[in-house]
């Protein structure tokens, strides 16, 4: 499960998510091939805060651009990333492909979304159409039709962790968890506009001014809109909301498993979740055949349905109505664009200003037409030989996994065998897909961003829906090579390092073992983590979800786990608010265990040579410190808070600051009790 990070935030539409941020420097590759000293600060020691020691000089120069939430390692590749992708976009256009040619529509999707005036000129004409719908619906099982027809492809439980969706319900179509050779139905909770639950129902002073804020704005769209009486929609929308937040779970219990395994025949959704007409909910969803679900929260099924039934049929109209405007803003005249960004952007994120229209651009071709540029983009900036390097630096990673695995005192001879199967066939995806993906039944026009991001969204779906029942293909990717990402797959027992990640800082094939052990070797020794994580153990080898722990290893694993959800669970980014340990034990666990994995897989490589220097630093040394530069950021206070509620991996500065769990650490670098983030061997949390 899960991907390394997750690149910044919900602006989005119905699927599409366009990160908060600038204009992309052009970037040359750095001139030093090693750890980058300049961008640390000396003055700090590394056993009181390891982060700012690793990061500090570099955290003090930098500054926040106004378009940008964030800014880190990530971000500045994604630059680099957006930057490409934006040429290849560039020259697919010149090229004047053919029409009807997939390369055509990236050409007339990305101009389409450019052409500020044809869209002012059209002004709500797009949104006409499905508003009448709306404001026809007559009574409930009209209603429910329409919030079938809402239901988009638009959520992610295992692979790339999004469990949010502003329509009543979202669908998620992968492998079974009790048939993960053929394609399965995992219905999840939605209908909030807001990223989280904890939003609508969290007491903190600082949530209490967001909702003011967001009422505020919600009656400003239906006015925007051309509602009358705007403001009494936006109370009644937004109690809806408040009622259908506390059916939620909370990401952290959306993230157990155990929790989400709950088959349900069609029939059982009227018995188990009374108040919506699913006939016609799954008849509007053209759902009408499929036999059964695997709904993810029976509870908030249960809450959603019931409050379609006691709720008024005018207020769920408005509700509708409000959640396609805001979910489709963006490509509506700058008037709603504006008031969007002006909430879910200035007051949530913290950016001040919209990133240039042409990275927007580049985001929601790589949203609809992700593959087709993914192509070009892997040709021209991903070559064969960093393609085998990277590989063969992952066989390592696996290798010294499965020695530590066979090498752990606790674990059975069972346990052992089934987690060596996982290991074994393991598929590892490096830098692009075998297959791509095909989008012939998505139609895309000249002038029309508003029905080419309708009609992507739609056809995305309609591609899920059809492969219900069909049998998987495991070596299907979840991210494009063009993402600075890498994900760990589940259900499939696979692993994707797109592209756009295998370059520096993160790889280098001219810096030393030390610095790409240390900065790409623990991410993807964090991948391969998932696999025998807290979700990923609870799936076999074929991607089943089986219990294949013996009673005492899972009791050793859980207690192992549970004490580094506690070491998190103590740190406060704001006097106010906490990490949740238990949100984040999943990626925290990868963290470890990755940069344990590559700390081994480092020495295995050195073959008993002496790592050269960099300057003072040792090799052990150049290792932990590029592990730690892969976490320098700088963040927007709204947006850290949205993390830390929203996320399920922890904030950078404690993701870097793990290597307290690990020896290795306190020998490179002296540390000595007394020391902030010093740690008793004891109190060290090993779990491989
Ligand atoms: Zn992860």
């Amino acid at each position: 499960m899960k991907r390394f990070l997750v690149l910044t935030t919900l602006l989005a539409s119905n699927l599409i998510v366009l990160p908060l941020s600038s204009a992309a420097q052009k970037q040359s590759p750095p001139e030093v091939h090693g750890i980058a000293v300049e961008h640390m600060d000396p003055s700090v020691k590394p056993g009181d805060n390891f982060y700012l020691y690793a990061n500090g000089n570099w955290i003090r120069h930098t500054v926040i651009p106004p378009d940008r939430a964030a800014v880190n390692v990530f971000s500045r590749l994604s630059d680099l990333s957006n930057q490409r992708t934006h040429d290849v976009i560039e020259e697919i256009a010149k090229s004047n492909p053919p029409a009807g040619s997939s390369l055509r529509k990236v050409a007339d999707l990305y101009n389409s979304y450019l052409d500020e005036s044809a869209i002012e000129s059209k002004g709500l004409t797009p949104l006409k159409s499905h508003l009448d719908a709306i404001a026809a619906i007559h009574d409930k099982r009209e209603l429910a039709f329409a919030l079938g027809k809402t239901l988009r492809a638009d959520v992610d439980a295992l692979n790339n962790t999004n469990f949010h969706t502003q329509n009543l319900f979202g669908l998620w179509v992968a492998p079974g968890f009790h048939d993960s050779d053929h394609y399965t139905a995992y219905l999840l909770q939605g209908g909030l506009a807001l990223p989280d639950r904890e939003y609508y129902l969290s007491e903190s002073e600082h949530m209490k001014a967001l909702r003011d804020k967001y009422q505020t704005h919600v009656a400003n769209m239906m006015k925007l809109a051309g509602f009358s009486d705007p403001e009494a929609r936006a109370t009644r929308i937004i109690e809806l909301e408040h009622a259908i937040a506390a059916t939620h779970r909370s990401l952290a219990e959306n993230e157990d498993i155990h929790k989400a395994d709950n088959p349900w025949a069609r029939a059982e959704l009227a018995q188990n979740a009374p108040g919506l007409d699913w006939d016609e909910y799954f008849r509007g969803a053209g759902l009408g055949d499929v036999a059964s679900y695997i709904v993810w929260q029976p509870e908030a099924f249960k809450g959603e349905s019931a409050l379609v039934a006691s709720t008024p049929l005018e207020t769920w109209k408005d509700w509708l109505a409000f959640h396609l405007v805001e979910a489709y803003a963006s490509f509506l005249p700058k008037s709603f664009a504006e008031a969007r960004f002006a909430f879910f952007g200035k007051e949530l994120s913290g950016a001040q200003q919209e990133r240039p229209r042409w990275q927007r651009g580049v985001f929601i071709v790589n949203a609809q037409l992700g593959d087709v540029v993914g192509k070009s983009y892997a040709q021209k900036y991903f070559s064969p030989e960093a393609k085998a390097q990277a590989q063969d630096m992952v066989a390592r990673l696996i290798a010294n996994y499965r020695k530590r695995i066979e090498a752990l005192p606790w674990m059975n001879p069972s346990t052992k065998a089934e987690a060596e199967a996982k290991l074994s066939t393991l598929y590892v995806g490096v830098g692009y897909p075998e297959t791509w993906q095909d989008y012939s039944n998505y139609e895309v026009k000249p002038d029309d961003i508003f029905g080419n991001m309708w009609r992507g969204n739609l056809s995305r779906y309609e591609r899920e829906i059809a492969r219900l029942g069909k049998n998987v293909n495991r070596k299907e990717w979840s991210m494009t090579p063009q993402t600075v990402n890498a994900v760990n797959l589940p259900l499939q027992n696979a692993l994707n390092f797109p592209a756009a990640i295998l370059q520096p800082p993160f790889y280098d094939p001219k810096a030393p073992l030390a610095v790409n052990y240390g900065a790409i070797g623990s991410v993807m020794g964090h991948e391969i983590s998932h696999t025998f994580d807290t979700e990923g153990s609870t799936f076999d080898a074929k991607g089943g979800l089986r219990n294949w722990w013996t009673p005492e290893d899972l009791k050793h694993f859980d207690a192992a786990t549970a004490a580094l959800a506690a070491q998190y669970s103590t740190y406060k980014p704001f006097p106010d608010l906490s990490v949740n340990g238990e949100q984040t034990l999943a990626e925290d666990i990868a963290d470890l265990a990755g940069i344990s994995a590559a700390y081994d897989g480092f020495h295995a490589a050195l073959d008993g040579k002496q790592p050269p220097m960099q300057d003072s630093f040792t090799g052990d040394q150049q290792f932990f410190i590029a592990f730690g530069q892969n976490w320098g950021s700088k963040t927007r206070e709204q947006a850290l808070r949205q993390q830390v509620l929203t996320d399920p991996h922890a904030p950078a500065q404690y993701r870097a600051e793990t290597v307290r769990n690990v020896d290795a650490w306190y020998s490179a670098f002296d540390v000595k009790p007394g020391e902030t983030l010093y740690l008793p061997p004891g109190e060290r949390v090993v779990i491989w």
